[in-house]
């Protein structure tokens, strides 16, 4: 399938250690990418291990993306090793959860740093490199709160509704330019994000109940989708939100 074939390509996926963006990057590898692992705390090896086992280049950067000095040297890193980049997922994100009349400033503040403000000078960084080489593709992580309101954290639900208005703003200044920017909107997935709700047994039973797949969704649902989203497949896309989310949705 010549459409998803990633050969040659590089990606930059950010928060790879774990949970989606490790899912995420593999599937990239898998479909042929060259692949940089950023993660903060967790080490990427095991990513890394299997991305050479695919026959891939993989490489490991260890960036805070909260901090925004520190975010040169991810696409400068990337470009040193591979000479290039083709794709970038902005996935690294936190949730705090607490009643919105008690939630912290500072709460807020981590959460819009990692989940927004990273997005968006990682995105210009890449963009930059993406515009004068013609071509590129940029693949946010939004989230079911890009379009509700959600419970107990009004700083997620404000990052990531302001994801998916910059995934729109950049798509609509570079789709000229040979760079897609979309988005995908993850439904309930089993990750260390949501391990709060799941051990609720009030809220997991009404998550499930909503789900109309009947099941919370696994890091590997992403893969494909993010593929998709990085391959020539979808290069008439441009600022698309791709929900995959069991149909959440649509119930
Ligand atoms: P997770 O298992 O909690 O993993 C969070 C990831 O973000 C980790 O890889 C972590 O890296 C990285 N990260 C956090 N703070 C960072 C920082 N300051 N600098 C660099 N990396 C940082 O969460 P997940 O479920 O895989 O979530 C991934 C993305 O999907 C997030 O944007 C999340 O909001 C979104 N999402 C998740 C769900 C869901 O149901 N799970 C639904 C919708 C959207 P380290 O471990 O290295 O610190």
């Amino acid at each position: 399938m010549s459409y998803f074939d990633l050969t040659g390509k590089v990606a930059v996926v950010t928060g790879a250690g774990r949970g989606l963006g490790e899912a995420i990057a593999l599937g990239l590898a898998q479909a042929g990418a060259d692949v940089a692992f950023v993660t903060n705390r967790t080490p990427a090896d095991k990513g890394v291990a299997a991305a050479e086992a695919l026959g891939r280049k993989a490489i490991s950067i260890q960036a805070d993306v909260s901090d925004r000095s520190a975010l040169p040297g991810i696409i400068d890193r990337t470009i040193e090793a591979f000479g290039r980049i083709d794709i970038l997922v902005n996935n690294a994100g936190i949730i705090r959860r607490t009643p919105a009349a008690d939630h912290s400033y500072e709460d807020w503040q981590e959460v819009i740093d990692v989940n927004l403000n990273s997005v968006f000078v990682l995105s210009q960084l890449a963009g930059k490199h993406m515009i004068e080489q013609g071509s590129g593709k940029i693949i946010n992580i939004a989230s079911m709160l890009s379009y509700q309101g959600g419970i107990n954290v009004p700083g997620y639900t404000s990052s990531k509704h302001a994801v998916a208005g910059l995934t729109k703003a950049l798509a609509s200044e570079w789709a000229s330019k040979g760079v897609q920017v979309n988005a995908i909107a993850p439904g309930y997935m089993s990750t260390d994000n949501t391990e709060a709700l799941r051990e609720d047994p009030v809220r997991s039973t009404q998550i499930l109940q909503r789900i109309p797949a009947g099941r919370w969704g696994t890091s590997e649902d992403l893969a494909g989708p993010a593929v998709f989203l990085a391959s020539q497949a979808s290069d008439y896309m441009n600022g698309h939100i791709l929900a995959v989310d069991g149909g959440w949705l649509v119930r």
